[in-house]
C-alpha cells in the first residue's frame, strides 16, 4: 500500500453519519474516499430536529453557518394532549438553550443540513465522493484493507487503514465487515407529511399549536410531532403508530387509515389536521441491537444507524451519528500509531452514551402513549416540574462535549 492509501479512510455511505465523519478526518488531514450508492444524494424523510450537542459539532466542522440560513430556531419544545390540545409540558429554547447549552438548538429540512454538510465537503481538500457507487466487498490484510464497490458500468476499489460502515440501518457493511448484529423492525411506523404554512393544514395546524415551537401531541394510540422547516413557509409533520412491517424507506404503500384508527378520541382540530395533511408516506422503524460489537481489529468500524440504529423518540439518531463521526476522528488521530487500540477505545467511550440516549427513547415511548392512571400520573408530574427543571433534566444530553474534540478546537 502506498504512503496515501496507508493513511486513507474509506467511507460506505453518505447520510449524516457518512458525511461528517468524512469532514472530521478529513479537517485532521487524512485522505477520504466515501462510496454513496445513490447516484444523487437525496435527504431520505422531511424535517430533522438538531439538539445542541450535533450543532455544537456541526459549528467546530463548518458545517453551522452554512446550515442557518436554512433553519429555525424553535422556541420551545411543547408536550400537549392530542384528546384535549392542553398544554402539559414546555421546555424553552430559543436563545436560553443557546445560553445554556452553548449550541443553537435547531430544526430544518434534511436537504438544507445534506446540503449544509455537502458545501462544507466541498471547501475541503482530500474527500472524493464517488456517488452510484454500492458497497459490495470488504477484504482485510494485516496492514490495511480494500473495498470493493459497484457502479453502473463495473467495480471501483478503495484501499485504506480504516473502513467506516456508515451505510444505515440496513448496512451492507456489517454484513461484509463480519458484524453479528442485524437489524430489527420494531412493530412501530413513522408517518411523514410537510405541508405548506399557507395551504389548509398549514393553517389547520397555526390553529392549535404556536408555529415556532416543536410540538408533541400526546395519546395511547400514536404520538405526533410538528415544527417548521424552510424558514417556516413549511411544517413538517411525523406521526408514529403500531403496524405491520412494509417495505424498508419511505414509501407510500401504507394505508394511512392506519394512522386515522389509531386516533380515537383525538380532538378534532387534531384529526382535521391529518387529514388535511396527506398524502402520507411510511417508513418501517427498525433498530440495531446496540450491545453486539461495533468495531473489529482489524479496522472496520460502524457508526450512526449501522451501529445503534435506535427509534427516533428522543430525535436523537442523527446526533448520535454526528457525534459518533467526531469522536471516532478524534480517538484515531489521537493514537496514530495504534488503530485497533484506538477504535476499541472509542467504541468503549462511546457505548454507554449511547445506551442512555436509547433509553431515554424509550421511557419517552412509554410516557407519551400512556393511558389511564398512567398518564395522569404523567400529566400530573409534568405539571409539577418547571420548565427550568425540565430544562435541566435535559443538561446530560445536549450539553454534552467530547474532551478529544473540544482540545482539537480550543
Ligand atoms: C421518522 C424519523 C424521524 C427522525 N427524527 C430525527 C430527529 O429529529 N433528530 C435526529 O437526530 N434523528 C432523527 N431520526 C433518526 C435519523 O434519521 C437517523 O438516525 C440518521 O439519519 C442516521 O444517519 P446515518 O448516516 O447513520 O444513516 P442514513 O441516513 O440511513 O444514511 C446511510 C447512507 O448510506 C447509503 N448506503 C446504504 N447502503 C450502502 C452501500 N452498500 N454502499 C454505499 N452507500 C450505502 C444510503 O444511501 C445513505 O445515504 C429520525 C428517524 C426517523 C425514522
Amino acid at each position: 500500500m502506498n504512503d496515501t492509501r496507508s493513511r486513507q479512510v474509506v467511507i460506505a455511505g453518505a447520510g449524516v453519519a457518512g458525511l461528517t465523519a468524512a469532514l472530521a478526518f478529513a479537517e485532521r488531514g487524512y485522505p477520504i474516499k466515501l462510496f454513496e450508492q445513490a447516484p444523487r444524494l437525496e435527504a431520505a424523510g422531511a424535517g430533522i430536529q438538531l439538539s445542541p450537542n450535533a450543532t455544537r459539532i456541526l459549528g467546530q466542522l463548518g458545517v453551522l453557518d452554512r446550515l442557518l440560513p436554512a433553519a429555525v430556531r424553535p422556541q420551545a419544545v411543547v408536550l400537549r394532549d392530542a384528546r384535549t390540545l392542553r398544554e402539559l409540558a414546555r421546555v424553552p429554547l430559543g436563545e436560553m438553550a443557546e445560553k445554556r447549552w452553548q449550541a443553537p438548538y435547531l430544526v430544518a429540512h434534511r436537504a438544507d443540513l445534506q446540503a449544509a454538510l455537502m458545501a462544507r465537503v466541498a471547501d475541503l481538500p482530500g474527500i472524493e465522493l464517488v456517488t452510484g457507487a454500492r458497497l459490495s466487498g470488504v477484504a482485510t490484510a494485516p496492514h490495511g484493507l480494500t473495498a470493493t464497490a459497484e457502479i453502473a458500468d463495473g467495480t471501483v476499489v478503495a484501499e485504506g487503514f480504516l473502513l467506516i460502515g456508515a451505510d444505515g440501518v440496513w448496512s451492507a457493511t456489517r454484513a461484509l465487515g463480519g458484524f453479528s448484529s442485524r437489524s430489527r423492525f420494531s412493530g412501530e411506523l413513522a408517518w411523514r407529511a410537510t405541508v405548506r404554512a399557507d395551504s389548509a393544514a398549514g393553517k389547520a395546524f397555526a390553529a392549535i399549536a404556536a408555529t415556532d415551537c416543536v410540538t408533541t401531541f400526546l395519546h395511547p394510540g400514536f404520538h405526533l410531532v410538528a415544527y417548521p422547516v424552510s424558514k417556516g413557509t413549511a411544517f413538517n409533520l411525523a406521526a408514529f403508530t403500531k403496524g405491520e412491517s412494509i417495505a424498508e424507506g419511505w414509501s407510500g404503500n401504507a394505508d394511512a387509515k392506519i394512522l386515522t384508527g389509531a386516533m380515537r378520541g383525538t380532538a378534532p382540530a387534531l384529526v382535521r389536521l391529518v387529514e388535511e395533511a396527506g398524502p402520507w408516506t411510511a417508513w418501517p422503524i427498525h433498530t440495531v441491537d446496540q450491545r453486539q460489537p461495533w468495531t473489529t481489529p482489524d479496522g472496520i468500524a460502524l457508526i450512526g444507524d449501522a451501529a445503534h440504529a435506535m427509534t427516533p423518540f428522543a430525535a436523537q439518531g442523527a446526533a448520535m451519528a454526528i457525534e459518533d463521526a467526531a469522536t471516532l476522528a478524534g480517538f484515531v488521530a489521537a493514537s496514530p500509531a495504534d488503530l485497533r487500540g484506538a477504535i476499541a477505545a472509542w467504541e468503549s467511550a462511546r457505548r454507554p452514551r449511547v445506551a442512555k440516549v436509547a433509553r431515554r427513547g424509550a421511557v419517552n415511548r412509554l410516557a407519551w402513549h400512556a393511558a389511564g392512571p398512567v398518564a395522569m400520573a404523567r400529566n400530573l408530574f409534568l405539571a409539577m416540574r418547571s420548565s427550568e427543571k425540565l430544562a435541566a433534566d435535559l443538561d446530560w444530553l445536549y450539553g454534552w462535549q467530547d474532551v478529544q474534540i473540544e482540545s482539537a478546537n480550543p
